[in-house]
């Protein structure tokens, strides 16, 4: 009796012999920063297969017919993460004054998914690898971003979205009548949901349409969320994986919200010393959202005067840090990349050291997005996400405001300065078709 392979056994060697032939790529980092440890190295070498870092240090021997990359004179550091954007929404001061309701009624969702589309192309090529998308898309936007992203259509940051925002009725809308009972101003931009049937309804919609973090109103309105009602959505989210960030803005609002032991909060109006140190007791994600000063007509000089103290006290407390900027709106002459990273001027100003600071835009905002065991850290195994600037980030932060070079899952997104994305656009969903 003869023997012969089964099919399994050849369809093994057939991929074997496939992975013998896959690109390697070899980058040369001249310096090389691990924000966790707040070190530096000289002279590393990282590998790269099929989208993954397959080695990262000094004596990695490059394999012959590897695609070399030479950066040599930068610094090579993780990508960086927003934990808060709002990628589908951009108010401007024509025609809407900046008043983001008014947006809402004058840009439909095929629009706003255009616009986060090309938001997340420049916040890409501002470094930015990771952005949360907590809400404010129209009809899920966010979901039709990340799913293009996923499935190789065009460049973008890994998406974590919100889906539409869960809140008591009303949302952050205050509508009249008419337009909310007849016409449902308030839909998409906000799920109404006042009953415990209504706020489990709200969270499978979610689910059920993308979201990869549920977002709740805590106290938008003055009958806002209990603490049960908090950890209801909690625990109904939980069912599908996913945490819960709630939008706060009163003292009250964030006792609530820790009580009921939510994943992060957002916005620091509410946030005090004894929040802070609840929180950083907790382990409670801090988006803060502090708008900088030379972002004018975003913030006050008494708002940005209380939100450099709020994020001092925080950082003073140990309180999980994440780096978040509640970009929503078109400053002229900035791409949503630059308005973003305008941010470190605040955490500059609340004398937080660059290695506290890069932290929070790296090792906490992959935490807070639990991509943290899979995409993040440059290390082996790793989605072969990467930037490189001009100089040390842990000396001056300022740097990350240049980013010279950006790869996203091992393709190069960004060199020498300029946009390559060219490989990131298809005609076919390349990376595969998914249902969510
Ligand atoms: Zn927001």
């Amino acid at each position: 009796m003869t023997s012969r392979p089964t099919p399994l056994a050849l369809i093994f060697t057939l991929i074997t012999a496939v992975a013998g032939h896959t690109q390697v790529t070899a980058i040369k980092a001249g310096r090389l920063v691990d924000p966790d440890a707040g070190t530096i190295s000289d002279n590393q070498v990282i590998l790269i297969e099929q989208g993954r870092f397959t080695a990262v240090g000094p004596a990695v021997a490059i394999p012959a017919g590897a695609e070399v990359i030479d950066l040599s004179d930068l610094t090579v550091l993780p990508g960086l993460v927003d934990a808060h954007n709002h990628l589908a929404l951009t108010y401007k001061e024509v025609p809407e004054h900046n008043v983001y309701y008014l947006t809402y009624v004058l840009d439909g969702t095929p629009l706003r998914a255009i616009q986060a589309v090309s938001n997340g192309i420049q916040m890409l090529n501002a470094g930015f690898t990771i952005v949360r998308d907590m809400g404010n898309a129209g009809n899920y936007a966010d979901a039709a971003l990340r799913q293009a992203i996923e499935q190789g259509w065009v460049p973008g940051p890994t998406i974590i979205n919100s889906g539409i925002i869960i809140g008591g009725m009303g949302g952050q809308f205050w509508p009249t009548p008419e337009m909310a009972r007849e016409h449902g101003i308030v839909y998409p931009e906000y799920l109404d949901a006042d009953t415990p049937d209504e706020i489990v309804k709200a969270v499978r919609q979610n689910a059920l349409f993308g979201a990869r973090v549920i977002k709740i109103c805590v106290d938008c309105k003055p009958w806002g969320y209990s603490v049960d009602e908090i950890r209801l959505v909690i625990r109904e989210a939980a069912k599908a994986g996913l945490k819960v960030e709630g939008h706060v803005q009163t003292t009250d609002g964030a006792r609530r919200a820790i009580e009921a032991g939510i994943w992060s909060i957002a916005h620091d109006a509410g946030l005090n010393e004894e929040m802070h140190r609840l929180m950083a007791q907790q382990g409670i994600f801090r988006a803060g959202t502090e708008t900088p000063l030379s972002l004018t007509g975003h913030t006050t000089p008494e708002r940005y005067a209380r939100t450099v103290a709020s994020l001092r006290n925080a950082w003073q407390l140990k309180v999980p840090l994440t780096f978040s900027t509640d970009a929503d709106y078109w400053v002229p002459g900035k791409t949503r990349g630059e308005v973003a990273i305008a941010f470190l001027e605040t955490w500059k100003a609340a004398g937080i050291p660059p290695a506290d600071i890069l932290r929070a835009l790296t090792i906490n905002g992959y935490r807070v997005s639990e991509t943290e065991r899979a995409r993040g850290p440059i290390r082996s195994g790793f989605a072969a996400d990467l930037i490189a600037v001009r100089g040390d980030p842990l000396q001056d932060i300022d740097v990350l405001r240049d980013v010279r070079f950006v790869m996203k899952d091992g393709i190069v997104f960004k060199q020498d300065g300029v946009m390559t994305p060219a490989p990131f656009f298809n005609g076919g969903p390349v990376r595969g078709w998914r249902v969510r």
